[in-house]
């Protein structure tokens, strides 16, 4: 175990005037409060802290930080307390250990939608000091080095959450180092056989290819000198989880895979960089499509490094990262290579300043305050976390950082909310080009807007960014209950119109208890989806109000026996006109979608129920091919000019876009069909389906309305449904 004198030494080695008494005095408190707890391992557990510590020793963090680590599991595990914590360390380091008492708690891997929630927690409790991650992921390595030690099934759970959570996240802060060791861990965990099948080849192939990496080294470095650049030279094997990702991803074997070599040359200025590269491609081929040039571009998470592919000495593919010293230590430590110390202790502004991953963390927590659910959050943020970048230009050249495979909606809304939703067109270097097409690196994406757009709702499953996905579903959702309020609006005029009552939002809000909602708004979506009948709704504005009733509900028969050719008698107003039955006989239409005057008609007779009419066209009356018996030839009995309605079903296939619902809607009460319920249903991306209850005249009213219904540009196709 690490001594009291080592530790301080390690921080002194970097910061010289590292204040000694406070790595003594956390030393000192954290072994007291763990006492003799055990590990899993049989070890004294203040082994541990000690060992987080010393990780971030090697990334040169700041006393604070170092310990922070030390204390890190006193207050959950120990009889120490924050206040405590608080009076003898200070406010600062209060506040870290704070932090990470908070993480410990969070399981990242549980319930899906628990997990969003948790990694909310998570991104929040890192928010105010990034330390704090830093010190998380020290705590995480540490934990995975001595996983083996922990039962199989909270190991597999470990090293999930390692694999999902914490790697990307080392990642994203840029530190590459502790991200690889944490993929490999997991990948060890998860799939040990895999892991070991790898580890052998690569230990194979070290074995045989050790003489061609040393040759390949040496080459580089005298042809390197020979233009006068002092470079430092080094090969490296890949990682095992790397190399099976690879294999993974591209579906090809471990001899397939060419490159399992990489080397890196470090060169003392950014000129030099260039010139190196000039000197590699001058003398041997470069494998097209490899070349990237992260340093006029850095990655999002400050990575800079040129990266190249050549077919190097005895025709063997060696891919290349060319960068400086300090770019070298930014890819090692990311984020933390901005905390290193240097003057003005403990300021944690620098970090906000100096690093765009922290920039990234922050527009991470931004987004948990917009306020989707957590559920939608994590898929967000795990997107953003896994995916590669592209980097993309405004006309005036701000650069714009996107996940891989971002389309112009993507930058629309990273640039602003407002110009994504009001975009309708792009221009990608100059050229008007699709808003669905794959931005590039280095692409000018120039967008063109009309002012008092809704983005399509398709949108939403075509973008891969967070941002866009979000504002999206909010645009959309509000724009979709709007055009569902104002078709209920429309609807309820209609009805209590019919009624001959007048109809307002005032007496609409006198019902809402009757109806069981709290808003006018609310009834009215209600109406527009087809949940709540308008009638009911008149019923409850006007409860001594009695309806009759007609759609798809038993009615006595007007009509008189068949032939008898007179008038039937008062109740045919609110009966179905239908000659051809006894009076006695219960009658109905066909539940869905009935019969209209000037359909030809044909009665079905259920004994014990009565009879039911279809158009002569309608499907189901195949179901009653072979029973002969229950066919009835019925027909219409109706007063010329009477203004009896009948239901009727049509589907329409409408285009996505907002308000077409709204148009359709209208087409119909221009033509004084009434609607009485709609019901949609997303089919594609592009199209609808909308089925729509009304009640008409007859069939020539009806066509009527289907006639203009297929003259609306929103309208692909339209069909009556009969039974
Ligand atoms: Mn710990």
């Amino acid at each position: 175990m690490m001594r009291q004198y080592e530790l301080v030494e390690r921080v002194k080695r970097y910061n010289p005037s590292a204040d000694e008494a406070l790595l003594n005095r956390a030393y000192v408190y954290a072994m007291m409060a763990h006492g003799n707890q055990k590990r899993a391992s049989g070890d004294l557990f203040f082994g541990h802290p000690l060992e987080v510590a010393a990780i971030l020793t090697d990334m040169k963090l700041d006393e604070a930080t170092i310990a922070a680590a030390v204390l890190h599991d006193t207050v959950e595990d120990t009889e120490a307390t924050l206040e405590e914590i608080n009076k003898t360390f200070g406010p600062q380091i209060g506040a870290l250990v704070d932090g990470l008492t908070k993480i410990k708690r969070l399981d990242l891997v549980s319930k899906r939608a628990a997990q969003g929630e948790n990694f909310r927690k998570l991104l929040l409790a890192i928010a105010d000091d990034v330390r704090v991650l830093l010190v998380k992921l020290a705590d995480r390595l540490h934990n995975m080095r001595t996983l083996g030690f922990m039962p199989p099934e909270k190991r597999k759970r470990i090293a999930e959450e390692t694999l999902e959570i914490y790697a990307p996240l080392a990642g994203r802060m840029g530190i590459q180092e502790m991200r690889e060791e944490l993929e490999d861990l997991s990948f060890q965990n998860l799939d040990p056989e895999a892991y070991e099948a790898i580890n052998r080849h690569l230990h194979e192939l070290t074995a045989k290819s050790e003489k061609l990496v040393d040759e390949i080294e040496q080459t580089l470095t005298t042809k390197l000198k020979a233009q006068g650049i002092d470079a430092h030279v080094s090969g490296r094997q890949k990682r095992p989880y790397s190399i099976w990702r690879k294999m993974e991803r591209k579906s090809v074997s471990f001899e397939q895979l060419s490159d399992i070599f990489a080397f890196r040359i470090i060169v003392g200025t950014l000129d030099e960089c260039y010139r190196a590269l000039g000197t590699v491609h001058t003398s041997w081929p470069m494998v097209p499509g490899r070349y990237k040039d992260y340093i006029s571009t850095p990655k999002q998470n400050d990575y800079r490094s040129i990266h190249t592919t050549v077919i190097g000495p005895g025709s063997q593919r060696v891919e290349l990262q060319i960068r400086t010293q300090e770019m070298d230590e930014i890819a090692e430590y990311g984020i933390a290579a901005h905390a290193l110390y240097k003057e003005g202790v403990n300021d944690n502004s620098r970090l906000a300043t100096e690093s765009r991953a922290y920039q990234w963390l922050r527009r991470t927590i931004d987004l948990l305050a917009e306020g989707d659910n957590p559920e939608e959050f994590l898929e967000h943020t795990k997107l953003e976390l896994f995916h590669d970048q592209v980097f993309c230009f405004t006309p005036k050249g701000r650069l714009i950082a996107l996940p891989r495979g971002a389309t112009p909606i993507d930058f629309a809304y990273a640039v602003h909310t407002d110009v994504g939703n009001t975009a309708v067109g792009c221009k990608i270097n100059g050229r008007m080009s699709p808003l669905l097409t794959e931005l590039q690196n280095g692409d000018e994406v120039e967008i063109v807007r009309a002012e008092g757009q809704t983005p399509p709702a398709a949108w939403e499953s075509l973008v891969v960014t967070g941002k866009a996905r979000a504002s999206i579903r909010r645009a959309t959702r509000a724009a979709v209950r709007r055009q569902y309020t104002g078709l209920g609006h429309q609807i309820l005029e209609r009805a209590f119109e019919r009624a001959g009552r007048p109809f307002s939002d005032e007496k609409l809000k006198g019902a809402l208890p009757r109806l069981a909602r709290v808003s006018a708004e609310d009834v009215l979506a209600a109406v527009g989806r087809g949940e709540m009948f308008s009638g009911d709704v008149v019923r409850a504005v006007y409860p001594d109000y009695k309806e009759e009733r007609r759609t798809g509900t038993e009615t006595r028969i007007a009509g008189e026996p068949d032939g008898a050719g007179e008038k039937s008698s008062g109740e045919q107003s609110s009966g179905i006109p239908i000659r051809g039955l006894n009076k006695d006989m219960p009658i109905r239409f066909a539940p869905e979608g009935g019969a209209v005057p000037g359909d030809r008609i044909v009665g079905i007779l259920t004994p014990g129920e009565g009879v039911t009419i279809y158009p002569i066209q309608s499907s189901a009356l195949a179901d009653f091919d072979n029973e002969p018996d229950r066919w009835i030839d019925v027909r219409w009995d109706l007063e010329f000019g009477s203004t009896q309605r009948f239901p009727a079903r049509i589907k329409l296939q409408s285009i996505n876009e907002p308000g077409s619902l709204a148009q359709i809607a209208q087409v119909i009460a221009d033509h004084d069909g009434n609607i009485d319920s709609v019901n949609m249903k997303r089919r594609t991306q592009d199209f609808t389906d909308v089925t729509i209850d009304l009640t008409v005249w007859d069939l020539k009213h009806l066509n009527a309305i289907i006639a203009e219904l297929r003259a609306k540009r929103v309208v692909s196709r339209v069909d009556r449904i009969t039974g």
